[in-house]
């Protein structure tokens, strides 16, 4: 038996399989010691690798934007363990919500300046009207 010890990709290790093939659909993604595999397995359990892969129209394609998602995922589980990527998503929400209330502001001023420069203007330009 050909003993491929640590070549076997993360996912083969954790799953104390003998062999890692040498086509395995994981190895590119999670080589051995990969530590988004480690996070994404402390986060999900490393069976979501397999069903996320299983998931996909088009796993060839798709595979490598899916992990990396799933360990973007894993990140902000780690870093809010109640409210995941949801809690930065909520976090922006509420920025939008700001920085539109900022900008109604600015733009009523904004108005506000124009109706006085154009008041001044037409002051300027006939000024005994005010008479
Ligand atoms: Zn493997």
């Amino acid at each position: 038996m050909a003993m491929h010890g640590s070549a076997r990709c993360a996912l083969c290790q954790w799953r104390k399989a003998d062999e890692c093939p040498a086509d395995c659909h994981f190895r590119p993604h999670f080589p051995a010691g990969s530590q988004a595999f480690e996070k994404i397995r402390r986060v999900y359990g490393g069976n979501v690798v397999e069903i996320t892969y299983g998931a996909l129209p088009f796993p060839e394609q798709q595979a490598r934007l899916a992990f990396l998602a799933l360990e973007r995922e894993a990140d902000a589980r780690i870093e809010n363990p109640v409210m995941g990527s949801l809690g930065t998503v909520a976090v922006l929400e509420e920025q939008i919500r700001r920085l539109r209330e900022q900008l109604a502001s600015v733009e009523q001023k904004l108005a506000l300046f124009q109706q006085q420069v154009a008041l001044l203007r037409q002051q300027h330009l006939h000024p005994n009207n005010n008479l």
